[in-house]
């Protein structure tokens, strides 16, 4: 007979709801279904049982046709490809446990490698900012019980967390907020009339790029003080209007994406944004918080920061941790030639990167680890399949507000398929033997 797991944590989004429910086949092999999880997170569950998914270490050679490989070369080549490397660029992180990524440091650390997360590309800029100003921040419990004026500013969770309103800040009744959406006012902030925005009580439809613009304007705007006509494209009145409730709620909650983050100004928007939850202070309870992508990204900078005092791009190449953003991030890196082999795990920059950065990571020696065939598998030396963690291997993750939440395993890998952690184990103790430490 079928069982069924509850309490599942997805592995898919900063979100990370830990409210699915799996069902799996009596011999606990397969999964059946998968509830409660919106479409990206059932099709993550459903992606692992796939018939063509790799289960052997791919190599290429030099024409770029691949064969099958023994997980022994696989960690040969791995070990033998970051110790001959002088600056090897070991980056992703993002999708994988905090055990798999503590392992991976300690063998950047022996290799002299630069160790970079996928918030290079997403949040990076808001952790420069968190780093210049300080942040007034909350959890979504929080949220849910408490905040009565949402404000989305450059996001579109409707599509990239779909669940994030239902769970915590829309929709939910929570100790405070009984009536759920009746009593929350919704601000949203996007050049475009996304599907967020179409649900909004107010939609500030800005014009592209002047983000940071607007939140001054809301700053003076707060205060009382005079405006001109329009800002951003944004009438003074709906600018006054949007200030008004804001100051009115019990508790504000600011989540701002990459609309913010990757756009002109970058860590500034940010600054300002932090300065304008700490303004609103004044007037009533707030709080600002990104919308972190993956669903451990916030894991890998916690793991980074314990070890190393820094969240992302940090260069152990000297012996010791030194972080530059600018200096030592992986796009960077890539384009000024300054690292001479790549190794990815829990990410997919091949079809994130600029083609300029991709083109670089073809013609190093290179890494792929990861349960998918994806363009960084296509461009890489050697695609070692490995175990989905959430779905086939527990660890920790941490949610976009800093929560620690174990996932759950449902499955067995298939036979004979290593997790991130195991293979990086195994590539630390080859190439502890290779530098000849204990
Ligand atoms: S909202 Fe995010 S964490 Fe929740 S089920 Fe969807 S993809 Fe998974």
């Amino acid at each position: 007979m079928a069982k069924i797991i509850s309490d599942v944590v997805c592995p898919f989004c900063g979100t990370l709801c830990d409210d699915l429910e799996v069902k799996v086949s009596d011999d606990g092999k397969e999964i059946l279904e998968v509830y409660n999880a919106c479409v990206i997170g059932t099709e993550k569950f459903l992606h692992s049982q796939a018939e063509d998914r790799l289960k052997v270490p791919q190599m290429q050679d030099e024409e770029g046709n691949s064969k099958d490989v023994s997980v022994d070369d696989a960690v040969e080549y791995t070990a033998q490809m970051l110790c001959n490397a002088k600056k090897p660029l070991m980056y992703g992180w993002s999708s994988t446990n905090c055990e798999a990524q503590s392992v991976g440091h300690e063998i950047a650390e022996l290799v002299g490698a630069v160790v970079d997360n996928t918030a290079t590309v997403c949040h990076g800029t808001t952790l420069i900012a968190l780093q210049d100003v300080g942040v007034p921040s909350c959890t979504l419990g929080e949220v849910k019980n408490r905040a009565d004026r949402i404000v989305f500013w450059g996001c579109n969770p409707a599509h990239a967390h779909p669940r994030h309103m239902s769970r915590y800040s829309i929709f939910p009744r929570g100790f405070f907020t009984g009536k759920g959406h009746k009593a929350r006012k919704m601000v949203v902030v996007d050049p475009r009339s996304t599907d967020t925005a179409k649900m909004a009580d107010l939609h500030m439809q800005i014009e592209q790029g002047r983000d940071y613009e607007l939140l001054s304007a809301l700053r003076v705007a707060i205060r009382g003080n005079p405006l001109p006509e329009t800002v951003a494209g944004i009438p003074r009145e709906t600018i006054q209007d949007v200030a008004e409730t804001l100051k009115s709620g019990r508790f504000v909650i600011i989540f701002f994406g990459m609309g913010v983050t990757q756009s002109l100004s970058k860590n500034h928007n940010i600054d300002i944004a932090i300065s304008l939850t700490r303004d609103l202070n004044d007037y009533t309870k707030a709080a600002i918080m990104p919308m972190r992508g993956h669903y451990n990204v916030t894991g890998s900078g916690q793991v980074l920061g314990w070890q190393f005092g820094y969240p992302f791009c940090v260069d152990l190449s000297r012996g010791f941790a030194r972080y530059n953003p600018g200096d030592s991030t992986s796009n960077d890196l890539l384009r000024r030639g300054e690292v001479d082999a790549v190794f990815v795990l829990g990410s997919d920059p091949g079809a994130h990167f600029p083609i300029s950065s991709v083109k670089k990571i073809a013609h190093l020696p290179s890494v792929c680890v990861d349960p998918h065939f994806t363009p960084t598998s296509a461009v890489c030396k050697l695609h070692m399949p490995v175990a989905f963690v959430g779905v086939e291997e527990a660890g920790c993750a941490y949610r976009m507000d800093n929560v620690p939440i174990e996932t759950r395993k449902v499955v067995d890998a298939p036979e004979g398929m290593l997790s991130d952690e195991e293979f990086l184990k195994r590539v630390l103790t080859r190439v502890k033997e290779i530098k000849g430490v204990a």
